[in-house]
């Protein structure tokens, strides 16, 4: 048990330590995408490499995923740069990436073809331009401000300043790399730095600092199992060394670097080694073992074709016999030496041409990026101004929406504004109105009962002497009812009035219409007398409503007043109520002149008020209907009218049942 929680536990420990470091440093994809076409290949060959940079392409643009055309130029670019040497062919593919990058703004990968671009100028050895492009990638990093990018930057402005001769410079480039290894953390950047240093303190001659910078770079290859660098390292501090005079040092240096060369099967490194230690050995007089191990040079650097390395074995080889005084020999390999030396220069000279060829072809490369960058410019200010323009018209249009809904609004203000005018004129207009008729009211519903009280109070000053005292008690009782009247009147219009200034609650009240009709038409009577028209009221029983009463009885009297007037003598008045549909319909018929269809359309009309005279010339003001129409519908009823000229009208009104009964 206690062994199975072991075993987990060290599996966990190893897991943690597998993933701990690699989840530790967050290195940027595309940086490390960029460095690996830098690194040593192994397995795919260059036509396979580039045909799955061109597949890359097509797939790309297939689906047209701009960012991974760009990404498959720069493939196929870098391609070419560090493996076919096609410098014409890697600058085109940077170019179209370039183009595509500019159009799109794509920022973040233009500092990478950028510096791209300055590794062709850099391999041609135009370090004018290559500068020139690593500075475009320093600038656009800037704004980025990816560490990485700045240190891969920076590396090859060191290199680029340093084969320039500008040694402070290069000096500046490495030291600030340097500067950057906690943010960048990056042991082969800063191993790289640390040799480059090395090597500028070399030709400075400060051999110590030179050995300080080589030692750090080598303990940090070695912390990375960087094989290929260490061995160089080795090499180059072993080279050091030798400079100083310290060949023990030296030797043991070269002779490590040695051992790694031939583990990794290296054979120039194995050839340089070999040659290294043979000019010690020469140096130190020990011509044999010199000698040994030059031919081994000589032998490893044959195998790999490696033109210098076989330069430096002959002319060691050669100084070597010299020294022994083997004459014959040294010539022998002096002679050799001056072959190869004639070819290297010879393939020097090529590279010379090609690399001229090279130049021509970027010139050219160089004057399409100019082009391009100018048609982009003017792309660019174009749209500029396009923008300019959208944005002013969005202005203009905004304001002039802004004004019209400004308009609008005022308008819809002026609007209200005018329509509560109006309505206060209407308002104003039917005030006046009912002032109007208020007035013409009084003097029209006050006439009736003071015609009936003259016609009673001659009747009893001409006939004092021939009535009896009975009659004239009757006659003052009948006198009596008509000022009752006449003050019940004159209630009813103050009430009216105050109704009309909204003053006046119609309450409703519980009442018996029948009996209502039966005191008006007793009241009303002795008018009827007068023109000998028989007054009769149908009703038999009593029949409650729910009204208010006052408004009401006006409304009944005003229409046997009407009955009254419009009847000739020998007429025949008739007042009937009844229930119907739930409601209650009172009526008043009359045998009188009736009315034209013309005339009852102009009926309960205060615009239209219409007024004809009496049967016996009684005058009238033609606003008793109006103030019926107004009371009943007050009382939530309807009047209306049925008449035939010549033979006789009928008013009808409705009223509400008594609550209780109408439910
Ligand atoms: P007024 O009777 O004071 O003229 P009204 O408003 O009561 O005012 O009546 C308006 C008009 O309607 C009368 O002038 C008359 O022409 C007509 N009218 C009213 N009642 C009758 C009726 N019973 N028969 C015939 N015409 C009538």
């Amino acid at each position: 048990m206690f062994l199975q929680k072991k075993i987990i536990l060290t599996f966990l420990v190893v897991l943690m330590a597998c993933i701990f470091p690699v989840a530790a440093q967050h290195h940027d994809p595309d940086v490390s995408w960029y460095e690996g076409f830098f690194q040593e290949k192994s397995g795919t060959s260059i036509e396979k490499a580039l045909e799955q940079g061109k597949n890359n392409l097509m797939k790309a643009r297939e689906i047209n995923d701009m960012p991974a055309t760009v990404k498959a130029f720069m493939e196929i670019g870098l391609i070419h740069l560090t493996r076919t040497y096609d410098y014409g062919q890697s600058m085109d593919s940077f170019i179209q990436a370039l183009a595509i990058e500019d159009s799109l703004d794509l920022r973040d990968r233009q500092a990478f073809t950028y510096l791209a671009i300055a590794h062709v100028y850099q391999d041609v050895s135009d370090y004018d331009k290559s500068a020139e492009f690593l500075e475009k990638a320093l600038n656009l990093n800037e704004m980025r401000g990816n560490p990485e990018v700045l240190a891969l930057i920076l590396i090859n402005m060191g290199k680029v300043n340093a084969s320039k001769g500008r040694i402070e410079d290069a000096f500046e480039n490495f030291n600030k790399v340097l500067s950057l290894k906690e943010t960048v953390q990056k042991p082969n950047v800063e191993a790289d730095a640390l040799f480059n240093l090395g090597h500028l303190y070399t030709l400075q001659g400060q051999y110590d600092e030179a050995l300080r910078q080589h030692k750090l770079s080598l303990s940090i290859r070695r912390s990375v199992d960087d094989k290929k660098n260490e061995a160089r390292s080795l090499n180059d501090i072993g080279e050091l060394y030798k400079m100083m005079k310290n060949y023990e040092k030296a030797l043991a240096n070269h002779v490590v670097a040695l051992e790694i060369r031939q583990v990794l099967r290296d054979r120039p490194g194995a050839a340089e080694s070999f040659n290294n230690i043979g000019d010690l050995y020469y140096q130190q007089r020990n011509l044999t073992r010199a000698i040994a191990n030059l031919e081994l040079g000589l032998d490893a650097a044959r195998e790999s074709d490696d033109q210098h390395q076989m330069r430096t074995s002959y002319e060691y080889l050669s100084a070597c016999y010299e020294a022994l005084g083997e004459y014959k020999k040294a010539l022998e390999y002096k002679g050799h030496f001056f072959a190869i030396n004639d070819l290297i220069h010879g393939d020097e000279n090529e590279q010379q041409l090609s690399r001229t060829q090279n130049r021509y072809e970027i010139v050219k490369k160089e004057t399409q990026i100019a082009q391009h960058q100018k048609e982009l410019e003017d792309q660019k200010n174009f749209r500029n101004f396009l923008f300019l323009l959208l944005v002013l018209s969005g202005i203009i249009v905004g304001l002039i929406i802004y004004l019209y809904v400004i308009q609008k609004r005022s308008n819809a203000r002026l609007k209200i504004a005018h329509e509560k005018v109006n309505q206060q004129n209407l308002e104003l207009q039917e005030l006046n109105a009912t002032k109007d008729k208020f007035f013409s009211i009084i003097s029209h519903d006050l006439k009736g009962p003071l015609n009936s009280l003259t016609s009673f109070s001659s009747l009893l000053i001409n006939h004092t002497d021939s009535l009896s005292k009975e009659e004239i008690k009757m006659f003052a009782s009948d006198f009596d009812k008509s000022l009752k009247n006449l003050f019940a009147l004159l209630e009813n219009l103050l009430e009216w009035s105050r109704s009309q200034t909204g003053n006046i609650e119609f309450i409703p009240e519980t009442f018996d219409i029948a009996a209502m009709l039966e005191e008006n038409k007793e009241l009303l009577k002795a008018q009827a007398q007068n023109k000998k028209i028989t007054l009769v009221n149908d009703n038999t029983g009593p029949l409650l409503i729910n009204a208010h009463k006052n408004s009401i009885n006006t409304v009944v009297r005003n229409l046997i007043s009407n009955a009254i007037k419009f009847t000739p003598e020998e007429g025949r008045i008739t007042l009937s109520v009844l229930k119907q549909n739930g409601e209650v319909v009172a009526s008043i018929t009359d045998t009188g002149v009736g009315m034209s269809q013309n005339v009852i359309d102009k009926l309960f009309r205060i615009d239209s008020k219409h007024s004809t005279k009496g049967t016996a010339n009684e005058k009238g003001t033609g606003l008793g209907l109006i103030l019926c129409k107004e009371f009943v519908e007050k009382n939530g009823g309807r009047i209306w009218v049925t008449s035939r000229e010549g033979e006789g009208s009928v008013f009808y009104f409705t009223l509400l049942q008594e609550t209780s009964k109408a439910f």
